[in-house]
């Protein structure tokens, strides 16, 4: 199929290419549209074939529900069979914005955005084109992230054309994402709300207007938990390297590891912070993936390094951790997703692996 790119610059000639955008979506196309997390893949969320065709353009597992977009917070009055209190206290001070409401669905909602579940998910975005296609479309627009499943969310409209060419009607190019991270999505209808996913509203702004606010514990990696969230159960964001993940003390000795894993002959990536990057001594063929020192700079930019790596085809990536505070908590959440659980951490006995994977040979000692 064609796929048509249209690049919006703030001025007149935008509303024009929404109107065209928000045909498409009427006609049950899929259109790619900026937010202020990641792209979305948009579809009219209220038309089951439409939603089809974004399961199969980005190969969604059917089990995995979709977010629908809305553009003011009455419009989800009709989506949802009731709201709790805490919902209405989320929607008045984070809305529009980076957060996602688990809610009772209504009849209206297809199974197909539900995935059969007796709840569906909600957001009103930030983002001032996405909020226009949506005003212009006239219905709640369904929108997962616009990568192939599995792949790093797309940050900007080159990396959604990558994974999209040729599979929706159209790709609206908005710049890049503010936040760079998927929205948090938090589950209203338990008596203590529960974060399912991290993101750019952190578990501190949440507590300070909730008071109690649990995290799915499924959250850490351990496998005695089921994640509540369908889709926080598969392997996501993976770059196409292995990769590991150096939490705590053992991120000192990154600079050590990526020295011998490069006289072993591999061709090392390393991502790593500013403070990092001056410790590491020149290694021929290493990829440098570095942030500023802000976890927010790490936010914005950590997909569209990942999938750089994809790019310059490493053999072996090193992570630098970071301290899970504020938004440190969604980035630890996609940066382990991402290493496939493969957490190095230092121990009294030394370097170990928490999902007792194998030491690779360049960190034994
Ligand atoms: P994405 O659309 O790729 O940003 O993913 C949306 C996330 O929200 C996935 O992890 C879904 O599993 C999760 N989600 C969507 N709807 C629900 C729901 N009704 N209950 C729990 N999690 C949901
Ligand atoms: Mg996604």
């Amino acid at each position: 199929m064609q796929t048509y790119y249209w690049k919006l610059q703030n001025n007149a000639a935008d509303d024009e290419i929404i109107i065209k955008a928000a045909e498409f979506i009427r006609q049950g196309e899929v259109v790619a549209f900026p937010t202020e997390t990641v792209y979305g893949l948009g579809a009219d969320g209220l038309n089951s074939e439409a939603v089809a065709k974004i399961f199969a353009a980005k190969g969604r597992p059917n089990d995995n529900p979709l977010i629908l977009h809305i553009a003011a917070k009455e419009s989800i009055s009709r989506l949802t069979s009731g709201l709790t209190e805490n919902a209405k206290v989320l929607m008045d001070r984070f809305w529009p914005g980076p957060l996602t409401l688990i809610v009772e669905k209504s009849a209206i909602v297809p199974d197909a955005v539900s995935a059969g579940l007796p709840t569906v998910a909600v957001r009103f975005p930030s983002n001032v084109f996405a909020q226009r296609l949506i005003k212009a479309c006239g219905c709640p627009i369904a929108a997962p992230s616009a990568n192939i499943s599995g792949r790093p969310s797309p940050t900007n409209a080159a990396d959604v054309l990558e994974d999209m060419q040729g599979k929706v009607a159209a790709v609206l190019d908005g710049g890049s994402c503010g936040i760079g991270l998927e929205s948090t999505v938090v589950d209203t209808t338990e008596p203590v709300p529960v974060i399912l996913r991290p993101g750019g509203i952190t578990y501190e702004m949440l507590t300070e207007v909730l008071g109690a606010v649990e995290i799915d514990p499924a959250l850490q990696g351990d496998k005695n938990f089921r994640p509540k969230a369908p889709g926080m159960k598969y392997r996501h964001y993976a770059p196409k390297a292995p990769m590991y993940l150096l939490e705590g003390k053992s991120a000192e000795l990154l600079p050590s590891m990526a020295v011998k894993a490069a006289a072993e002959g591999l061709k090392v990536g390393v991502l790593c912070s500013g403070a990092m990057k001056v410790l590491l001594p020149a290694i021929p063929g290493m990829q440098l993936a570095c942030w500023g020192d802000s976890k927010e700079e790490l936010a914005a930019e950590l997909f569209y390094l990942l999938r750089d790596f994809d790019r310059s085809r490493p053999d072996v990536i090193l992570a630098e951790g970071i301290d899970e505070s504020g938004i440190g908590l969604a980035v630890m959440n996609r940066m382990r997703k991402a290493a496939g659980y493969q957490l190095v951490t230092l121990t009294d006995t030394g370097l170990r692996i928490k999902n007792g994977t194998q030491l690779p040979s360049f960190m034994v000692k």
